[in-house]
Formats: structure tokens, C-alpha cells, sequence
């Protein structure tokens, strides 16, 4: 007769593991599925290799304000396991070291992702059946009955769904979680890259690649109307924008796009109005009289972008510094201001950091994560329909329904 667990996890990333380590701590029988050799594959890329744990708010209001999406679905996860457990968790029972860094950002002190990967397996290490994937699920009624994979069948009496959404599928989420997800009733809402660099139309834009940006505003633009605007910093790429800003704003860009056009607008220097601006171009001018255009804008940007700026103007590049008009240098000013770009798309699921959609969170109790449709199902993780910024708020996302789940 087949061997039933109390619980079987299927997928071993930060959700499943998380779920699998508090199952077995509440003394259940486990299995985690995994189809990688090893899990937490993601967890091993997460915050350029340092993973950024979760971030340090204690507000519960303002913190689901952040998430982008669904935030108040979050509200029965993170009552019941807060950022506070969190870093208990990871501390007191896990034994892995935080620390806190600028923008509220914690990583383990040893600023290496691996280790958060091996604390979390290393009470489950035995529970773990790599190298399989789920094929497909059997029920009776509203039960499941087996997880069907190549291997065999693995029955349980309770199953919790953690495979992920579709972004960076090369870690082993490709959206095939959702398909078993649909298999069993559940509505999928479309799943689209989120937290992913732009493309933009410009073909010029590949001489500023590498670029980096500190402290500009930039805003995305719908026929002259303001979809979102964020002040930070962004990086030019060899075909677009990327860096902390440009993510934070990309999915609402990928909406508008469904519209109609975008484009981006960057003020090179927030903290001056254009008039004081203005002045500060003028009073450079007045000091590089001698100078001809071309060589006159070291003090106002990165060498890279003098050229495009330059060209941009439509003031002559050899023309004298002294002879440039108040109009050519209105038309400056507005440049440094307003800078635009077109954006063309949305990068790809193999640049994006998290997905968009996912599993209906009508379908989910809120409270225990526990499927509204079929009984022994619960789901933790990305693929279900929420996500939030960069900054550790997605990881939050994985520890708090991955406990709740194991919990419930
Ligand atoms: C480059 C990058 C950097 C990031 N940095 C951060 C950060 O610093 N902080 C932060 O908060 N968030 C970060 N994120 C987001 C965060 O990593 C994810 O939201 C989180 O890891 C999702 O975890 P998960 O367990 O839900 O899914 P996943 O990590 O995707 O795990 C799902 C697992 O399920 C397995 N699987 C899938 N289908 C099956 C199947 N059918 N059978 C068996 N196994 C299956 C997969 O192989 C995978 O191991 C980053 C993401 C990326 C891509």
C-alpha cells in the first residue's frame, strides 16, 4: 500500500521550503517535490546574491499599502506572521544573523544568499525528492487523492502548492503550478512580467548602456497624462532602462501599454525648478564664455549623455557658448527637465523578477491559505495573484503564507 504523508509540498523554493521546515517542526510527515537537482534555486539569485530577506516595517497598514497588487489579501498572512517573526524565525530557529541596511533592507550578515538556502533545508534535507516534477493531480470529489509524477504517485492528506509564478523560468518556475492549480477548478488571472526592465524605441539609447542615474525623477507618461512617477535611481541598458525605479513602475507601464503609447519623461535635476535651473545653466555659460556647445554641459551631466543631449537640442554643437539664445537654452533646460523617451515593451519572463497574476485570491481563505475549493489544497508563495516592490517585500510574501500554510 502507498505511503501517505501528512503533507506534501510541491516546489522547494523560499514558499515551499519555509512551509516544509514549520510542517516538519509541528512534527508532521513531509515530502517537498522538487524538479530541480536542488532546491531554492531563486532564493540562490535573490538580492544580487545576498538576498534581500524581507524589509524592516513594523507598520502593518503602511507596509500592505506598498504592494502593488492584492496588497490586502496579505493582511491574514501578516498579522499572523510578521516581519518581527520573520527575522525571529530566521535568527532564533533558523540561526542565520540579519542585519539592516539603508531603505530598511535585511540580508543575513554573511551577505550570501546560500546560507539562507541551507538554514532553511537543512532540518528537511531527507524530506526532499529532487529531480521530479508534478505531472498532474488525481481527486475524488473535492479531495486530492495523489500528486502524479514520472516517478510515481505520492499520496498525502493535505497538499501545498508552492511552484512559483513564471518569471526567470530558468530557476524551475515555468507556470506549470498554475496548470495543476486549473486542473482542479481553481481561475488563473493572466500572469504578465512584473518588476522587469523597459525596452524602449530610441536605438541610440545602447551608446549610454551602463549609465547609472542617482537621484532623478522619472515619470510615465499616457497622452500627457501621468501614470506613475517615482524619484531614485535607474540604469540605461544596451535597448532600454532598467535599475530600482524603472521595475518599481514597470508593470504599471505594462498596463498603459495595453492602451496605447507610453512614454518616459526624466528630470535630470529634481531638485532645481526650471527657472533655477535656468540660472545655474546660464551662470555656467557665463564661466565657459569661450567654450563651444559641445563642451559647455560637463558640469551638468554624465559625459555619456552630453552627445545625445547635444544632438537633442538642436542648438550647432560648434556654436559659441556666448552666442547660444534664450530660446536654444529654454529648449536645454526643457531636455534636462523633461528628457523623453518611447517606450516600445515590457522586457521578458526571463528578466522579470516576479509575476503579475497567478492564482485567483477569491478562491484563497485569506486567513489560513487554504483553497476554497478543494479541501486538502493550500497555496504559498508567488503563484498566487499579489506581488509588491523591490526592497524584500517579496520574499515577505513567501515566509508569511508559507508559514500560514504549514500552520493551518
Ligand atoms: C533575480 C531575482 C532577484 C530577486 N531578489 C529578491 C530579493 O532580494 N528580495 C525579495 O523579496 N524578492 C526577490 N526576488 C523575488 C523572489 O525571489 C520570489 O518572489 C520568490 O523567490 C518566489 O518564491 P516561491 O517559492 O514562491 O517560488 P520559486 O522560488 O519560483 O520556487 C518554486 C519552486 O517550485 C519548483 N517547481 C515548479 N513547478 C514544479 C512542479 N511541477 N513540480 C515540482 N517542482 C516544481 C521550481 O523548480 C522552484 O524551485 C527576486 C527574484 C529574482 C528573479
Amino acid at each position: 500500500m502507498r505511503k501517505t504523508y501528512d503533507t506534501i509540498v510541491i516546489g522547494g523554493g523560499a514558499a515551499g521550503l519555509m512551509s516544509a521546515v514549520e510542517c516538519k517542526r509541528l512534527g508532521q510527515d513531509i515530502l517537498v517535490i522538487e524538479r530541480n537537482p536542488r532546491p531554492g534555486k531563486k532564493i540562490a539569485l535573490t538580492g544580487k546574491g545576498r538576498c534581500n530577506v524581507t524589509t524592516l516595517n513594523h507598520d502593518l497598514s503602511d507596509l500592505i499599502s506598498k504592494y502593488q497588487r492584492n496588497g490586502k489579501f496579505l493582511y491574514g498572512a501578516f498579522s499572523r506572521f510578521s516581519v518581527q517573526d520573520t527575522i525571529d524565525y530566521f535568527e532564533k530557529t533558523l540561526k542565520i544573523k540579519l542585519k539592516t541596511e539603508r531603505g530598511n533592507r535585511v540580508f543575513p550578515v554573511s551577505n550570501n544568499a546560500v546560507d539562507i538556502i541551507y538554514a532553511l533545508q537543512k532540518e528537511i534535507s531527507e524530506d526532499i525528492l529532487p529531480n521530479t516534477s508534478v505531472l498532474s493531480f488525481k481527486t475524488e470529489g473535492n479531495q486530492i487523492v495523489s500528486a502524479v509524477t514520472y516517478k510515481g504517485e505520492f499520496s498525502a492528506k493535505r497538499y501545498i502548492l508552492a511552484t512559483g509564478g513564471k518569471s526567470y523560468p530558468i530557476t524551475g518556475s515555468n507556470g506549470d503550478g498554475y496548470t495543476l492549480a486549473q486542473s482542479v477548478g481553481h481561475t488563473i488571472v493572466e500572469p504578465k512580467p512584473a518588476l522587469v526592465p523597459i525596452i524602449c524605441k530610441e536605438r541610440w539609447i545602447k551608446k549610454l548602456e551602463g549609465l547609472s542615474l542617482l537621484n532623478v525623477r522619472i515619470t510615465a507618461l499616457q497622452e500627457k497624462k501621468k501614470i506613475v512617477s517615482k524619484f531614485g535611481e535607474a540604469i540605461f541598458t544596451d535597448n532600454g532602462m532598467s535599475g530600482p525605479i524603472i521595475i518599481d513602475m514597470s508593470r504599471y507601464i505594462g498596463d498603459a501599454l495595453e492602451k496605447g503609447k507610453v512614454e518616459l519623461s526624466i528630470d535630470f535635476k529634481p531638485a532645481l525648478n526650471r527657472e533655477v535651473l535656468d540660472r545655474r545653466v546660464i551662470s555656467d555659460f557665463h564661466l565657459l564664455r569661450n567654450k563651444v556647445f559641445k563642451n559647455s554641459l560637463k558640469r551638468l551631466l554624465p559625459s555619456s549623455l552630453i552627445p545625445i543631449v547635444v544632438q537633442l537640442s538642436g542648438i550647432d554643437p560648434e556654436k559659441k557658448v556666448a552666442e547660444i539664445s534664450k530660446d536654444e537654452r529654454g529648449k536645454l533646460v526643457n531636455l534636462l527637465k523633461d528628457f523623453r523617451l518611447n517606450v516600445l515593451k515590457l522586457d521578458g519572463w526571463e528578466k522579470a523578477i516576479v509575476t503579475a497574476g497567478g492564482v485567483d485570491i477569491k478562491e484563497i481563505d485569506s486567513t489560513t491559505m487554504k483553497s476554497k475549493l478543494i479541501e486538502n489544497l493550500y497555496f504559498a508563495g508567488e503563484m498566487i495573484d499579489v506581488y509588491g516592490p523591490t526592497g524584500g517585500y517579496n520574499l515577505q510574501i513567501c515566509w508569511s503564507t508559507g508559514i500560514l500554510a504549514a500552520r493551518s
